[in-house]
């Protein structure tokens, strides 16, 4: 094979892959028809390649035109065929029927934890509350320490805490909020915090991430009636003015006294059924009285400043509230379950 040739032969492969390339990726029937030219055309780039043929040894000239006119030929079919495609493309365009209704957007909804976290916040700030937030990943001594939870104490159990590393954790309350508010504030203090907590936990009533909103009052002369008439007035208007409450002895480490509140089972009236588990009472929140190791941690003067604290799950509200006891379905995001609401 000549030298002649064989740059023929390789500049003919390279033009034939370069110019099917062009034509099948073309997106108009204009571009393919320039691209007909520009490769087939007069002063086109195969009409320059015969003419380089007609320079080379008689002997194989016949052999080269005979590639020359395939590759001529190869070029020709796929512009054709892109061509008709794009005919057929549009064809298909003609046919949509514009005058038919669009399809709107579904309007979307708050989801229902959103909703009664809301709802929650709106009954507290009423009462002169204030929304304050907090970070999820929290220091050992603000989600424990601060709180009256010392280093090895075995309350610390009463929550599987996730560790990010032997000093930071992912917060397990939302109480944190509570020194970090009182560090900055001397009293009166009168906060709601609601947000994500993190527990290592997964059942049918325990999901590893979930919401609470807790509350803090701190004044002179706040005393057990107080927090009484506040969880009492909250529950009421979260569920029903009728509603029974009832307050029941309990321990946390950062109250004392502490309290388990609890209303009459709103499925069965407190006949006893599945949800309460045949008692005839749901137990909703948890408070007490501010421990006065907490209000020390943050410099206040207990002789003079007392305070209350609660804390409740919104995922326990709602699934009383809408009477669904599977705690899972809030996290599916089953748009046909959220769309009940
Ligand atoms: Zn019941």
């Amino acid at each position: 094979m000549s030298v002649e040739q064989s740059i023929a032969h390789q500049s003919l492969d390279e033009i034939r892959a370069q110019a099917l390339n062009e034509i099948k990726t073309a997106v108009t029937a204009e571009d393919v028809q320039e691209l007909n030219t520009r490769y087939l055309g007069r002063k086109g780039v195969m009409t320059q390649v015969l003419r380089t043929i007609a320079n080379l040894p008689a002997e194989e000239r016949p052999a080269a035109g005979r590639q020359a006119n395939q590759v001529k030929q190869q070029i020709d079919t796929a512009c054709r065929e892109t061509l008709a495609r794009l005919a057929a493309g549009a064809q298909h365009l003609e046919r949509l029927d514009v005058s038919l209704p669009g399809r709107s957007a579904a309007p979307g909804g708050l989801h229902p934890l959103t909703r009664i976290t809301r709802r929650i916040c709106d009954i507290f700030t009423r009462m002169g509350f204030e929304v304050v937030e907090g970070p999820e990943v929290e220091s050992d001594y603000y989600n424990f320490e601060a709180l009256n939870f010392p280093k090895d104490h075995p309350a610390r159990d009463m929550q599987d805490t996730f560790f990010v590393s032997d000093d930071i954790v992912l917060r397990t309350h939302t109480s944190p909020a509570q020194p970090r508010v009182m560090e900055k504030r001397q009293p009166p203090v009168r906060i709601i915090a609601p947000g994500k907590v993190y527990r290592c936990d997964s059942d049918l009533t325990h999901t590893p991430m979930f919401h609470q909103v807790e509350g803090l009052l701190v004044d002179e002369g706040v005393c057990f009636g107080d927090l009484k008439g506040t969880l009492t007035a909250f529950v009421h208007q979260m569920f029903d003015e009728q509603i029974k409450v009832r307050f029941r002895p309990s321990f946390f480490p950062f109250t004392e006294p502490s309290a388990e509140v609890d209303i009459l089972c709103v499925i069965c009236r407190g006949t006893g059924c599945r949800v309460c588990s045949q008692t005839g009472w749901l137990e909703i929140l948890g408070s007490g009285m501010v421990h006065p190791a907490v209000l020390e941690n943050v410099g206040y003067d207990t002789r003079r400043v007392t305070g209350f604290a609660f804390g409740m799950g919104v995922e326990r509200i709602t699934m009383l509230k809408y009477g669904v006891d599977d705690i899972r379905k809030y996290f599916e995001n089953d748009i046909r379950f959220l769309r009940q609401f």
